[in-house]
């Protein structure tokens, strides 16, 4: 079978070349003799491939010396919980921004350690917008701020950074890490589940700001402490290592898409369009206001629910998948991450018109 249009919120589609790649060097690295898979994550040729994709991570989000790379296990909903386990430095309060689903999940995990002052919610909205930065009610003695830069499930994005002053900020990026270029220095920790933009399921990226880790609470697990895994150069235990080295495999593709300058302006073009086709129609629509919409992850509903399950069926005869929105909010969900080649979201586009007509 021919590879199809994959527009699933993650684990996500990868670029086919990487792919390639990874299937060329299966069972032989590089005259090792050995698939990647077999290696000791403390032989040379492992430490080779995981030092050139932090090198080649740090390139491409120009990260500043004094911020460590930390390659973990345990997926963005872990750091859920090790964000407060090491942020919190004894004050036992921290601010939380609610713009949605992930937002909220973060919330109620860290309530099982602070008082949590939620600053803003769009909850009113039912998530279609993010409140106005004027009117958070931030706490400057905060031990953090955090928010979700972008909500994957009901596709609202900040096209802007919260300036928090001296309160380190904190955000989940999970599938808006790399889309676009960022100042890493504005933040304090950033952290990301791999499956979307970076590489397959099973690791977790957190760059986090020096002078934050080494103050972890009391009873804080080992495998929970951020100084542990930047000590040992995330190899305290064994790190997910095939995971790791397709991320490398992505960010050297990326580097060859000429960094994320032009991948931003190819998902800017990309997500342009399909909110273009959403709007011009009076069969499909998509409730986020304009300025909040996310170049990733763009969900629309269509004028006829009952048309739902057809409109599934006769894309995936066109060669479009994954296109059912989250059980949360029915409709559908295209998400269009970096690998999403154009031509994938032009015939998800044609295939829109000619289902509409
Ligand atoms: N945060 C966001 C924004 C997400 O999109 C997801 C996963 N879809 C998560 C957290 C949870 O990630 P994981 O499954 O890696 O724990």
């Amino acid at each position: 079978m021919s590879r199809v249009f994959n527009f699933s919120a993650g684990p996500a589609v990868l670029p086919e070349a990487v792919l390639a790649q990874a299937q060329q060097e299966l069972t032989d690295w590089q005259g090792t003799g050995m698939s990647v898979m077999e290696m000791s994550h403390r032989s040379k040729a492992f430490t080779s491939i995981a030092e050139q994709a932090e090198a080649d991570l740090r390139g491409l989000l120009s990260i500043p010396d004094n911020y460590k790379v930390l390659f973990l296990q345990g997926g963005a909903s872990s750091q859920f919980s090790m964000v407060p386990m090491n942020l919190l430095h004894g004050k036992g309060k921290a601010d939380y921004v609610n713009t949605g689903d992930w937002s909220r999940k973060a919330i109620a995990e860290v309530r099982r350690y602070a008082d949590i002052n939620v600053v803003a919610s769009a909850e009113d909205n039912h998530f279609t917008d993010i409140p106005d930065f004027a009117e958070w009610r931030c706490d400057p003695d905060a031990a953090y701020l955090h928010y979700t830069p972008n909500e994957t499930i009901r596709g609202v994005e900040f096209g802007w950074i919260p300036e928090t002053g001296d309160v380190p900020l904190v955000a989940d990026m999970s599938s808006t890490l790399l889309s676009r270029p960022l100042d890493v220095s504005r933040f304090g920790l950033i952290y990301a589940g791999a499956q979307k933009n970076i590489g397959p399921a099973g690791l977790t990226i957190v760059i986090v700001r020096d002078d934050l880790i080494g103050h972890s609470e009391f009873g804080t697990p080992t495998m929970f402490n951020y100084a542990v895994h930047a000590k040992a150069g995330s190899m305290y235990d064994t790190p997910p290592t095939y995971s790791w080295y397709m991320a490398g495999l992505v960010f050297k593709w990326l580097k060859e898409q000429g960094g994320l300058s032009a991948i931003a302006e190819r998902n800017q073009r990309k997500a342009n369009k399909l909110y273009q086709a959403i709007d011009l129609s009076d069969f499909y629509s998509n409730p986020v206001c304009r300025d909040c919409r996310s170049w990733m992850n763009v969900p629309f509903v269509l004028a006829d629910a009952s048309r739902d399950q057809q409109f599934l069926t006769e894309a995936e005869a066109a060669g479009l998948f994954t296109l059912k929105g989250h059980r949360d909010v029915g409709g559908m969900r295209a998400s269009i991450y970096n690998a999403m080649p154009e031509e994938g979201v032009d015939a998800l586009i044609d295939f829109m018109h000619q289902f509409e007509a």
